[in-house]
């Protein structure tokens, strides 16, 4: 599949804004020309009436006005990731001044699954279809980049166990083949949507505390999130794969150095940032340019980095985004014209097929020794060897059976099935000869599980011979220490949280009195001789004839207790410390709303004051308006307001996502009970089913006054997750960032981490 031919596809996206300048900007309904008209205002002071009124056309693939971030995904990136599957490279940037929403398209929110951006779509979306064609495996590496001031930062080198990455280890090379790559760049293999996303809010949360410790603003950053994919095809045995990359870019802000006005550190900046975003409008330009042979891509990182990810081979499309208001027209021009000339690019994705040079040699290697293998009948005397073959080799005359073809392979087996299925009749037959059984005390059952049975009234007779010995103090040494082993070995297998409501059921049984499996001497004699010991398995089975029902000794409740201790202990304590977290949000929440109410009730009162103060001296006949320190107090208690509900949304939104996290760990908890629970008990899955609901109730939550779900999908379930595990990670890498830096970079415009402001 093509994913995209011709040229580079280039969308505008306007941020929407209540002061949108309708007389500017003009969209036209074709809903893909965007027309500027500007009056520029040129007057020098000496020459007073020049205004320049012009109006510019530009013409795109789509113009995006007002659309969900869903939308954009679906036009403007979803082919080219289809595309990156087939084996295309490709490539989407978002372009535009710093605030016109390049991060939110690229990356979106990561508060709300509906406000998820390109990234985790995209991520959703590879999962998704590598899930679907099942004729290929693919593997998934990811990395992400920052560029910040012509130095490049790995945004996932803390899950390297390097909390400070060194930028000077790495370096942009060149393979053929292998073409651009970054030397020193982690990659990490990613199985599943949720692993992806687990390293996208990673390396997002590494960017915004980037930009706190080091005082940064991260729109002054290019950031390249990659996912590079491999594919081999699963029918054929071939040495051929194709190798993509995607390569998802969130440009730095694009606003000229004059308007920034900045000095020091912003200056160089901005320097960095002209000086690698007219670079790369170079590169465009000579990629559009078909007479020129050499695109200047080594001039800065950024476009050394996106060599093969621009033009050529790759499928690449540009998101412009402009801000729509009237104080920014220089710059939506300068986004615009930009978008344009980056649609003059031509370019022809190829797929990038590989040999993989190791398969090769095995192939080959393969077809020159193969043996033939023959698939053709037995004739008799080939059978009646095989039989005699088989006949030896139980016997112990014949060591080993050479193994000559796969139709022999065949004959043996089936042979040795005919052996097995004639010593389980033998052994029956004698069985019942012994115990003088007729034919209705036959079991059904396997073999195995009769001899399993056997072994089950082993037990019991033990048990048996303990309670009539222990009532006359005179228990057999040998049956003592053999029930001691026992004993221990189901300690021990509990204490490995191994042990299964049988076994439990089966060790209260051996120290219980059981008075009907007492057996004859004789019998149990017999039925001792074989080692028991060595059947550990069997051992802790309930006897067959008497079908093991928890209900007669272990409660369903008590054993759903014992597997909390031992074999659900892992996802038991998952469970209690998410319900620990909720439960600390819960109580945040609580506190947070208290002083939400004690703030509105200041306002209420600092209004009332007020209205007293006007209908006093109204009464009096002058009207006059209350003093500046109650408006102050009146302003600053509203402003406080406003930041403590704040604050109490994103708890809220907190316990959203625990909420759901609890309630799917419980789920999970059970269904493995359930599924532990069936399989060592023999009770009939209508009976488990029924008392179902009752275990449900032992382990419900205590009530929250507020759990709601979130509103979407179960889709969401990856990315609530991996929210959810970030904002743990933040909660506990935010301490590393003094409050200073905290500070120093406040009101920079950045995404800052959610902080209980001081009560005052
Ligand atoms: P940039 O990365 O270009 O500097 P951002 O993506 O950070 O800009 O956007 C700035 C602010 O505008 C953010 O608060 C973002 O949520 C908001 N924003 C941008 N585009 C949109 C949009 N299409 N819809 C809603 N909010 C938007
Ligand atoms: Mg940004």
């Amino acid at each position: 599949m093509k994913a995209h031919s011709g040229e580079v596809g280039v969308f505008v996206r306007i941020r929407p804004t209540a002061n949108f300048s309708q007389d500017i900007i003009e969209c036209l309904p074709d809903g893909q020309t965007v027309n500027i008209h500007h009056k520029k205002d040129t007057r020098k002071p000496l020459c007073p009436r020049k205004i320049q009124r012009s109006s510019w056309s530009f013409r795109l693939e789509g113009v995006l006005q007002d659309v969900s971030q869903e939308e954009v995904y679906t036009r403007v990136c979803r082919r080219v990731v289809l595309g990156a599957l087939d084996g295309y490279n490709g490539t989407v940037l978002c372009f535009g001044q710093t605030g016109a929403g390049k991060t939110y398209t690229m990356t979106g929110s990561t508060e709300s699954y509906k406000q998820r951006g390109i990234i985790p779509r995209a991520i959703q979306e590879v999962f998704q279809e590598v899930q679907k064609r099942t004729e290929h495996a693919f593997s998934v590496y990811l990395s992400y980049l920052e560029i910040y001031n012509e130095t490049l930062v790995d945004l996932l080198a803390s899950l390297q166990g390097s909390a400070h990455p060194s930028p000077r280890s790495m370096v942009i090379s060149e393979e053929p083949g292998r073409g651009v790559f970054i030397r020193g760049l982690s990659l990490h293999p990613v199985h599943s949507e949720e692993e992806a996303l687990n390293l996208l809010f990673e390396g997002e949360m590494n960017r915004v505390i980037g930009s706190h410790a080091l005082n940064r603003n991260s729109s002054r950053s290019h950031c390249i999130f990659t996912l590079h994919l491999e594919s081999r095809s699963r029918t054929l045995s071939d040495a051929k794969y194709v190798t993509s990359k995607l390569n998802l870019v969130d440009l730095a802000g694009s606003e000229r150095l004059g308007k920034t006005g900045s000095e020091g550190q912003m200056f160089k900046e901005a320097m960095y940032i002209n000086k690698s975003l007219s670079f790369l409008e170079q590169a465009i330009l000579a990629l559009a340019d078909r007479r020129r042979d050499h695109v200047p891509f080594r001039q800065t990182k950024l476009t050394h980095a996106l060599k093969d990810s621009l033009g050529g081979n790759c499928n690449t499309v540009l998101v412009a985004n402009i801000y729509g208001e009237a104080s920014q027209t220089e710059e939506t021009l300068s986004t615009l014209r930009f978008a344009s000339r980056m649609k003059c690019i031509r370019t022809n994705p190829a797929v990038n097929e590989h040999m993989d040079p190791a398969v090769q040699i095995k192939k080959l290697k393969k077809d020159v020794n193969r043996p033939s293998v023959p698939y053709d009948p037995l004739s008799e005397a080939q059978l009646a060897e095989i039989d005699s073959q088989v006949q030896r080799y139980l016997e112990g005359s014949l060591k080993e059976i050479s193994i000559i073809s796969v139709s022999q392979v065949r004959a043996l087996f089936a042979k040795f099935k005919l052996a097995v299925q004639g010593q389980e009749q033998k052994v029956n037959a004698r069985l019942r000869q012994t115990y003088n059984l007729g034919e209705e005390d036959q079991r059904a059952d396997t073999p195995a599980v009769k001899e399993w049975d056997t072994r089950g009234s082993t037990e019991e007779d033990e048990a048996g011979s303990f309670e009539v010995s222990h009532k006359n103090t005179q228990r057999p040494s040998s049956t003592r220490a053999k029930t001691k082993k026992s004993k221990d070995k189901q300690s021990q297998s509990k204490r490995q949280g191994e042990e299964s409501p049988v076994s439990k059921k089966r060790s209260d049984s051996a120290s219980k009195p059981k008075l009907n499996s007492v057996q004859s001497p004789e019998r149990e004699q017999e039925l001792q001789e074989p080692d028991t010991e060595s059947q550990e398995p069997q051992e802790s089975q309930p006897n067959g004839k008497e079908p093991f029902h928890p209900d007669s000794t272990l409660t369903k409740a008590e054993a759903f207790d014992d597997f909390k201790m031992g074999r659900g202990s892992k996802l038991n304590r998952i469970l209690q410390e998410n319900k620990a977290v909720l439960l600390e949000r819960h109580s945040l929440h609580r506190q947070l709303t208290d002083e939400v109410n004690a703030v509105k009730r200041q306002i209420d009162c600092t209004a009332a004051t007020m209205q007293q103060y006007r209908e006093t001296r109204g009464g009096q006949g002058r009207y006059s308006e209350p003093d500046d320190t109650l408006l102050n107090q009146l302003r600053e208690l509203k402003a406080l307001y406003r930041q403590r509900y704040e604050v109490l949304h994103d708890i809220k939104a907190e316990i959203n996502y625990c909420q759901h996290l609890v309630d799917q760990c419980r789920v999970r908890l059970l269904s493995e009970f359930e599924k532990w629970y069936k399989k060592y008990s023999l009770v009939p899955e209508e009976d488990l089913e029924t008392s179902m609901d009752n275990t449900l109730d032992q382990v419900s939550l205590p009530e929250c006054d507020d759990n709601q779900l979130p509103p979407e999908s179960s889709s969401s379930e990856s990315f609530h997750n991996a929210r959810y595990r970030m904002l743990r990670r933040r909660n506990t890498r935010s301490l590393c960032v003094t409050p200073e830096q905290r500070s120093s970079s406040s009101g920079s415009g950045q995404r800052t981490l959610p902080q209980i402001p001081p009560v005052s």
